[in-house]
């Protein structure tokens, strides 16, 4: 298969495929849309203990992974153009944005970090791009790794029913996404908004972007800025 290929490399590669051996992300993987395969880091250890870790030069808590062993753990994959990650809450934040660019590409390799972190010249040597799934701290790089990868393999072709699923979602137009209603009509005396089963499309589309405009203005003035940047139309703006 020739689909987006991903590498993982861990301390404990038992963790995947985890979540993404479910549902739309386990789905794909069985048809071969993506791969995935892990490297055990710790197979990269020479010495009698196996070790990847040793504590931290300049002193302080915690361990730090080995450049000798990581190196020794990435240079065993080969070259290939995949671009090669680490996973760190120092990196560049994860957006829609860089999702796909990701989506677009022949894959990734992820390194997941433990302790207290990697040895800076691992980082430096082999060119890593960190990257940050958010502005907290995980207890490794599993996790976030997987994050990243959920995001990417959805938006791969033929991973998604629909193909427009993709395009109104949050973040997709700038904008978090306007709220979702089903059946039934009446759930404890709630009802679902009138325009939505009025039939009128383009009073439901008007109703819908006003509602994403007021959810981003309200939760998320980062977001707001950027959108209205974008959509000033030179006009007179306050
Ligand atoms: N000492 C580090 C944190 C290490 S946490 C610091 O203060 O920056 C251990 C590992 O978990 C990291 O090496 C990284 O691989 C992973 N990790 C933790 N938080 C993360 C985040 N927000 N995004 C991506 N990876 C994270």
């Amino acid at each position: 298969m020739t689909g987006f290929s991903a590498t993982v490399l861990t301390l404990y590669p038992e963790m995947f495929p985890g979540p993404l051996g479910s549902a739309l992300a386990g789905k794909a993987l069985e048809k071969g849309i993506w791969g995935l395969e892990t490297v055990q880091i710790r197979d990269f250890a020479t010495d009698r203990h196996r070790s990847v870790d040793d504590t931290p030069a300049g002193g302080g808590p915690g361990m730090v992974l080995r450049a000798d062993v990581v190196g020794r753990a990435l240079d065993s994959i080969g070259a290939d153009d995949r671009p090669r990650l680490l996973m760190s809450p120092r990196g560049r934040p994860l957006t829609q944005g860089f999702v796909r660019d990701l989506a677009a590409g022949p894959g990734l390799v992820a390194l997941c970090g433990r302790f207290e972190g990697v040895d800076e010249r691992v980082i430096e040597g082999r060119e890593l791009i960190e990257v940050s799934v958010g502005d907290y701290v995980l207890s490794g790089g599993e996790v976030a790794a997987m994050i990243v990868l959920d995001a990417v393999v959805r938006l791969l072709d033929g991973v998604m029913g629909q193909r427009e699923s993709g395009c109104e979602e949050s973040f997709e137009t700038g904008l978090l996404e306007y709220p979702h209603y089903t059946r039934p009509q009446v759930w404890e005396e709630r009802r679902i908004p009138e325009v939505l089963t009025s039939g009128d499309h383009k009073a439901i589309a008007r109703w819908r972007h006003a509602q994403s405009e007021a959810i981003t203005r309200d939760r998320r003035p980062d977001l707001w800025r950027a959108w209205e940047a974008a959509h000033a139309t030179g006009g007179t703006r306050e």
